[in-house]
């Protein structure tokens, strides 16, 4: 049951940002039908497909709820056994054929997963091909123990969290069998733990490009009927979610652009910074940056950090620079950024120190 919780928690996360289009798994002979899949953090929404041809024919968009997942999710496991009558048996679902495709879709993302992990490990990390071989077989062990000794959870690259694979590390069966394999399952789990960060990172990074797209399509009709100076800042409440499993939110792009026209559409490090008319919006060209990043927001439960206040407006340089500049430089730039929004930011319900912030762009 608590694994079909976490599949389900996986689901959610993995169409947060992307929907996926998928082929059904009919229960006959017959060939499957595309259909859409995407979540709003708390239940998944099916539709027809939009780009795969022969699409499903439903009519509106379909809302699968964790309940319901969780029966069907119990008849595939039968299913999947080699218990063919179950699914009929089990299950009168209108949705079953739709949530196999969406299980089976997260199966071979494990699988791929583990492929990813793989590739990077070559193309990154000086290991020579028979050390990962090692590391595979050695996470397949811990796997093995975590199952053994009836572990919450028991297959690595299922997990995308780091800090529960440093809770794996410190479990008294793991350290028992590392002292004896001489640091063999640590190893791998701490290359694991630099990949998902490195995922991680990426992703980050994506989400921010995206948002900024989003920005630039949007503009044009957004800055109708706004007038940025009655924007007054207040606290917003952040969607419950399980930030074990959650280590993104969504970034609304209509915030990001209230926020450059707060700022005048000039950079905020200084507005000295000459950058270039856009062609989509005919406005000086600024990007949006969140200065407490969003992968934050775990840490801050009572106040969403998708806010104006916390959206800064920053010049394609100074963007790239607070990213991926040198420390000390870039402390510098959050500095004059935090000190401009110290009070908008506590209106919002986010009383943050300096140094908070600053830890998350060491
Ligand atoms: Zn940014
Ligand atoms: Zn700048």
């Amino acid at each position: 049951m608590l694994e079909k919780k976490i599949l389900w928690r996986q689901i959610l996360e993995e169409l947060a940002n992307h929907p996926i289009e998928l082929l059904t798994i009919p229960s006959n002979a017959r060939e499957g039908v595309w259909f859409e899949a995407q979540s709003d953090g708390k239940d998944v929404w099916l539709a027809r497909a939009k780009y795969h041809e022969p699409s499903s024919t439903m009519t509106n968009s379909n809302k699968i709820t964790e309940k319901q997942f969780i029966e069907v999710a119990s008849v595939y496991e039968k299913w999947m056994a080699g218990d063919r009558e179950a699914r009929k048996r089990d299950t009168n679902n209108h949705n079953t054929s739709y949530l196999f495709a969406l299980i089976k879709y997260m199966d071979e993302s494990q699988i791929n997963f583990e492929k990813g992990f793989v590739g990077w490990i070559q193309q990154n990390r000086k290991v020579s091909p028979i050390t990962i071989k090692k590391y595979i077989s050695a996470i397949r062990v811990v796997d093995k123990t975590l199952v053994e000794n009836n572990h919450f959870y028991n297959k690595i690259f299922k997990i995308r969290n780091t800090d529960l694979i440093e809770e794996i590390k410190r479990l008294n069966e793991i350290r028992e069998i590392d002292q004896v394999g001489n640091r063999m399952y640590t190893a791998p789990l701490n290359h694991y733990i630099k990949y998902l960060n490195y995922l991680d990172e990426l992703r980050e990074q994506r989400l921010d490009e995206q948002l900024n797209i989003d920005v630039e399509h949007l503009l044009k009709e957004e800055l109708i009927d706004y007038d940025s100076s009655r924007h007054i800042d207040k606290s917003e409440k952040v969607p419950e979610l399980d930030d074990r499993v959650y280590s993104t939110y969504r970034r609304n792009p209509k915030k990001a652009i209230k926020a450059l026209q707060i700022a005048n559409f000039s950079c905020e490090i200084s507005s000295s910074h000459k950058t270039f008319t856009s062609k989509k919006t005919g406005r000086n060209y600024v990007e949006a940056h969140h200065l407490i990043p969003i992968n934050r927001q775990g840490d801050f439960k009572d106040a969403s950090l998708d806010v104006e206040a916390n959206i800064v407006a920053l010049c394609p340089n100074c963007h790239r620079y607070i990213h991926h500049g040198e420390v000390d430089e870039v402390s510098k730039m959050v500095e004059i950024l935090f000190n401009e929004r110290i009070f908008r930011l506590k209106k919002c319900g986010l009383p943050v120190l300096i140094e908070e912030i600053l830890s998350s762009y060491c």
